[in-house]
């Protein structure tokens, strides 16, 4: 047999190897085995060579490159007289050096899933293969569940004779009368496991799996704990989801706080009634313990979890409980998409436009588009939810691909938060307070109301900079200005993460006279601490919540009311419930109204939007203050009176008017490398092969490089070649021809060159 396998190395297509000798018979006499298995033995951790299992195609493998030994994985297996009769072909094949699983770690759908984004992304395609696995099984670690030591009667004992004279021994005896139990669960029970032993070795009980025992959840009657009843709007929502059958992708575009999360819990418990599965991916910061107990709390089901920060053993366990079909329902960050489904059911993407759904490294990826493409291979429907959709999943709805369904209202009986600007120019101001806003919060303090602050920048100060000379301090590694952390005091730079100390004096002019500009959360904090010294104040920013689960103790906090001021960047505006939050202030967002990205206008009316749905969740009325020097600028005035559709619909106007994506479509070529010169001519020669390619793709248009908007970062320098095609079909054969051509263009003199097919952004 012949095997395709998609290696853990940077080129583009799978390699081609041969089954290993010895087995190559038995493989095809072993066909009544039906499990998919020859061989019961468990994986061998290393060195053993291993005979192929039945099902290979989806397993891992150790191949030889070179002279080295790199794991792959098999995308698909034939006969070798279906490949050319090629002497030199078969002579250089090699062979298969040994199988790491005897059953694959990916399943039919998932590695079509993978070859398909190989191809649409243009990454090596065994890069994207490992980058879809599980930390642990990117090495030869084995596929496999730990067990779970239990203990049941030997089949020998009597069960109505009490075998035992200690108390914990007849304790022990008398809870495996009806079922067996595990040793944790005896321990629980003040049990040690010595008295187990004893046990044991009188022959009366015996050691098991438990695992091996347990009823899988769809066998078992499925309890559901309701916790409201439906308003109208959700019941129709469920309805029109499940009214479908297959494939289709429902957009929810329902208000903030209009309870979104209710329709999906309830969706769920439709499919896993059927003992289908259910996928749900959330936004990095959101995979909270409270949203975990929300989905734990309502079903009797295993759940499980997939997240990045998550110990990595952890994780191997819910991607194998989740594949296997143990699970049923898989709570995760963007990765989790590649997860296989053992029964497919329904895939949810809770705030569709979160921009933590791009993998914005490595294998370059979205999140949301390949679950879309994974339902469609899986033939099940997908939900995205948000109440400020991205301008791609509109536009979609739009030309009739996605199915729209509308929540106008909060549930219960909230009601929406009004949008207030301050005008700046006529304000007195605090450090980036101004008076009125410091007003409102004394007012609703006094009510014993929560309010919540955000400023989307974190550290004391953006800039430090020389009074007597204007010397800036800027980062030895970057082009970028260091920011001022007072509590850790140090000066840190934001994008290469270099710590500098706190100067005392300028090294230019040797004045002593230094001072910052700007402001950020820590500024924030220590300000409204002056203003408000008897309330209680909690900041949350990558800097407080960097440890784990701090952020999870702020928000159990806030919804404990132990604070009353909350601080924080963008971070607080993601999708939490603070029900007694009724006034949220927004600083400064006016930068973003003059950023030179086209999608800044809308990244920006959805922070705005979302931090606004913060306010007024609970019984109480909400509202929100927005400071900005530019109360009449077009963008806000739009938001705040007619809502996000209506800023959608003229956003998406002027991309069709500017022919932006997601009309037409973008990739960029990002080139770096710490020698300018190598860099730029290799950008150059590329440009010119692009001008070259392109005579032949009428509609599509290639820029010349471009120094990215930090040109430097890390000692590095930063290119980018900005490709734009009317149809994401010619972008995409574009993009092939250039692979096909120029396989070598990677890695060239020390530069960089990755392919970002439909960036979050061009600079
Ligand atoms: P969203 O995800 O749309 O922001 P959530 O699902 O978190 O909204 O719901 C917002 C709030 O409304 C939550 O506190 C939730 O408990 C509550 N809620 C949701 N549905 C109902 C309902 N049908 N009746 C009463 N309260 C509800
Ligand atoms: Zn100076
Ligand atoms: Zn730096």
């Amino acid at each position: 047999m012949y095997l395709q396998v998609a290696v853990n190395i940077h080129i583009y297509q799978p390699l081609e190897y041969a089954t290993p000798d010895e087995i190559t018979d038995d493989h095809n006499s072993a066909d009544n085995n039906t499990l998919g298995l020859i061989f019961s033995d468990p994986p061998p951790s290393s060195g053993t060579p291993k005979q192929c299992p039945k099902n290979m195609t989806g397993c891992r493998v150790l191949v030889p490159v070179g002279s080295r030994e790199v794991l792959g994985v098999v995308i698909s297996e034939h006969r070798k007289n279906d490949i050319s009769d090629n002497q030199n072909c078969q002579r250089t094949i090699k062979k298969v050096l040994r199988f790491i699983d005897d059953v694959p770690v990916f399943d039919h759908n998932i590695l079509s899933l993978l070859l398909w984004a190989a191809s649409y992304y243009h990454y090596p395609v065994g890069e994207v293969f490992f980058s879809a696995l599980p930390p642990l099984l990117k090495n030869d670690y084995p596929a496999t569940l730990p067990k779970i030591e239990g203990w049941e009667k030997s089949d020998a004992a009597n069960p109505e004779k009490i075998p035992c004279r200690s108390s914990k021994g007849r304790d022990a005896w008398n809870c495996l009368r009806n079922k067996p139990l595990a040793t944790a669960d005896f321990k629980n029970m003040g049990i040690p496991v010595t008295v187990l032993k004893g046990l044991e070795k009188k022959g009366l009980i015996k050691r098991i799996n438990l695992r091996d025992r347990q009823k899988p959840w769809y066998q078992e009657e499925i309890t559901v704990n309701h916790e409201f009843i439906m308003n109208g709007e959700q019941n129709r929502a469920v309805s029109e989801i499940c009214a479908k059958n297959g494939f289709n992708v429902f957009l929810i575009n329902g208000v903030t706080g209009s309870g979104k999360t209710e329709v999906y819990l309830n969706v769920i418990e439709k499919v896993i009634s059927k003992g289908l599965q259910a996928m749900v991916l959330v936004p990095e910061i959101n995979l909270t313990p409270q949203t975990v107990k929300r989905f734990y709390r309502r079903f009797s089901v295993p759940i499980v979890c997939i997240n990045s920060a998550m110990p990595a053993k952890e994780r191997l366990n819910s991607f194998l409980l989740f594949s296997g079909g143990n699970a049923a329902i898989l709570i995760g960050t963007r990765s989790a998409v590649f997860t296989p489904m053992r029964f497919p059911g329904i895939i949810i993407i809770d705030e569709e436009h979160d921009g933590s759904f791009r993998q914005e490294d490595g294998f370059r990826y979205h999140a949301r588009d390949l679950a879309t493409v994974r339902a469609r291979m899986e033939n099940i429907p997908i939900i995205l939810g948000s109440a400020t959709p991205s301008l791609e999943s509109l536009y979609n709805v739009r030309i009739g691909k996605y199915h729209e369904i509308n929540l106008l209202s909060r549930a219960g009986n909230a009601q929406p938060a009004k949008i207030i600007p301050i005008n700046m120019c006529r304000e007195g101001q605090f450090h980036g307070i101004s008076d009125s806003m410091l007003i409102a919060i004394r007012a609703e303090l006094a009510q014993d109301n929560q309010v919540l602050i955000m400023l989307n920048r974190r550290g004391y100060a953006p800039k430090i900079i020389c009074h007597d000379c204007g010397y800036v301090f800027l980062c030895g590694n970057c082009d970028s200005g260091l920011c001022y952390h007072q509590d850790r005091h140090i000066l840190l730079c934001h994008h290469c993460e270099t710590r500098y100390p706190v100067p005392t004096e300028c090294p230019v002019c040797k004045s002593r006279n230094l001072t910052v500009t700007g402001n950020g959360t820590e500024q924030l904090e220590s300000c409204l601490k002056e203003h408000f010294p008897d309330e209680s104040i909690v900041r949350i920013d990558r800097d407080s919540v960097n440890r784990k689960g701090v952020l999870e103790r702020y928000l159990q906090e806030i919804n404990d009311k132990k604070h009353h001021i909350i601080i924080g960047t963008q971070m607080l505006a993601k999708g939490h419930d603070f029900p007694e939050v009724t006034l949220v202030g927004i600083i400064n967002v006016d930068s973003s109204l003059v950023s030179e990205d086209f999608r800044s206008r809308e990244k920006l009316a959805q922070l705005i939007i979302q931090v606004s749905g913060r306010a007024g969740r609970g019984t109480k009325k909400g509202k929100v203050l927005l400071q900005t020097y530019w109360p009449n600028h077009p963008l806000l005035e739009l938001l705040i009176n007619k809502g996000y559709n209506a800023f959608a619909k003229e956003e998406l106007s002027c991309r069709e008017k500017l022919r932006l994506p997601p009309i037409t479509s973008h990739a960029v070529i990002r080139g770096n490398s710490p020698s300018h010169k190598s860099l730029s001519d290799l950008m150059d020669e590329i440009y010119f092969f692009l001008l070259e390619i392109c005579t032949v793709f009428p509609h599509t248009k290639i820029h010349p490089p471009m120094a990215a908007s930090m040109e430097r970062i890390g000692n590095r320098y930063h290119l980018n070649i900005v490709i734009e095609s009317e149809t994401r079909i010619e972008l995409q054969k574009f993009l092939t021809t250039l692979i096909n051509h120029k396989n070598e263009i990677r890695h060239l003199n020390n530069c960089r060159i990755v392919i970002d097919v439909d960036p979050s952004t061009t600079l």
